[in-house]
């Protein structure tokens, strides 16, 4: 018969994995308010485990700087790239200007919100550079997407407008940052937390090359409570890559209320498109549905060409 031994003195305490790095992992244990280098007990590597940052585990402290991990608790969410768990905010960053707005960049960029089941804050930045005459356009791109249920803030860094509400926003929060490059995501980044120097851009989005490959994402610690990875995520571009096409309707939202003819409608040619009836009628916008087209095409091409 086996007998179970347990340790008297063993007390499981939780901690958040903050890093990975090949197999030695770092953890913050907030009953102690400190981090340690951790590993994964034989029993959980023999059952192939794998964590991530994001991941919340259980284990025991065995020295001033070690952890031993014992169990990982189980996902809610994840985000491949850059991989992390458990992520309560995606972060959906794009510019009003320098890059100039697009809006099928953001509802890329929120179609893989949805994709991933992330919760969106879209921050539109550089709001000092809506010129006198944009006012009403820029209005109009506030009023839809929250008209859609997303959760929009306009922000400026260099003015310091809506800065102090995104940080209220974020505080307590897993955030992972999106968007395109020169949006302005290191320069939030700084201004939300400080202290904070992110390496965002750098390397990782502007070569198109990881910072050093074995280099995994790192939580940096918001002094306001939460988490920010150092690395942002996808670029809309990457709609393509995860995206198949018949599952782009359920990924704009509003596309749901309405039923069409068929269950797979793909609300382009389809007889009895309640979709593109709603588009005509105006009760669908113009440009969500054009976005949508639009990212259709790109990815039939992309599978087209593979
Ligand atoms: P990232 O590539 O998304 O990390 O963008 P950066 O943070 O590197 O910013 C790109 C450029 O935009 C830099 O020159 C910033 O100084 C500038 N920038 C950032 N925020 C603002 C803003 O609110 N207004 C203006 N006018 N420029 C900004
Ligand atoms: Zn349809």
């Amino acid at each position: 018969m086996s007998e179970v031994i347990t340790n008297e003195d063993t007390k499981l305490v939780e901690g958040l994995v903050t890093c990975r790095a090949g197999a030695k992992l770092e953890v913050w244990v907030p009953e102690k308010q400190r981090f340690y280098t951790a590993f994964l007990r034989g029993r959980l590597r023999m059952h192939g485990a794998v964590v991530y940052a994001g991941d919340w585990v259980e284990g025991e402290v065995i020295s001033g700087f070690e952890f031993a991990v014992d169990g990982v608790r189980e996902r809610r969410n994840f985000l491949p790239k850059p991989r992390v768990a458990n992520v309560d905010r995606l972060m959906v960053v794009v510019s009003w200007d320098e890059p100039v707005f697009s809006n099928t960049t953001v509802d890329g960029l929120l179609v893989l919100a949805e994709y991933f089941g992330l919760s969106p804050v879209l921050v539109i930045n550089k709001v000092d550079l809506v010129r006198v005459r944009q006012k009403r356009k820029f209005e109009h791109w506030v009023d839809l997407y929250r008209g859609l249920g997303y959760d929009v803030v306009p922000i400026s860094v260099a003015s310091g407008e809506g800065v102090e509400k995104l940080r209220e926003r974020l505080c307590g929060q897993l955030v992972v940052l999106a968007g395109p490059s020169g949006v302005g995501k290191s320069s939030i980044l700084n201004a939300i937390i400080p202290g904070v120097c992110l390496r965002v851009g750098e390397v990782s989005e502007k070569t198109g090359r990881g910072r050093h490959t074995t280099t995994e994402v790192r939580l940096l610690q918001n002094p306001n409570g939460g988490w920010v990875a150092d690395t942002p995520g996808f670029q809309k571009v990457d709609v393509p890559l995860w995206v198949e096409a018949r599952n782009l309707p359920r990924l704009y939202r509003e596309f749901g209320d309405f039923r069409c003819q068929f269950n797979d409608c793909s609300h382009t040619v389809e007889p009895g498109c309640a979709v593109r009836e709603a588009v005509e009628k105006g009760e669908i916008s113009k440009e969500r549905f054009n976005s949508y087209i639009f990212w259709l095409n790109q990815i039939k091409e992309l599978r087209a060409s593979k």
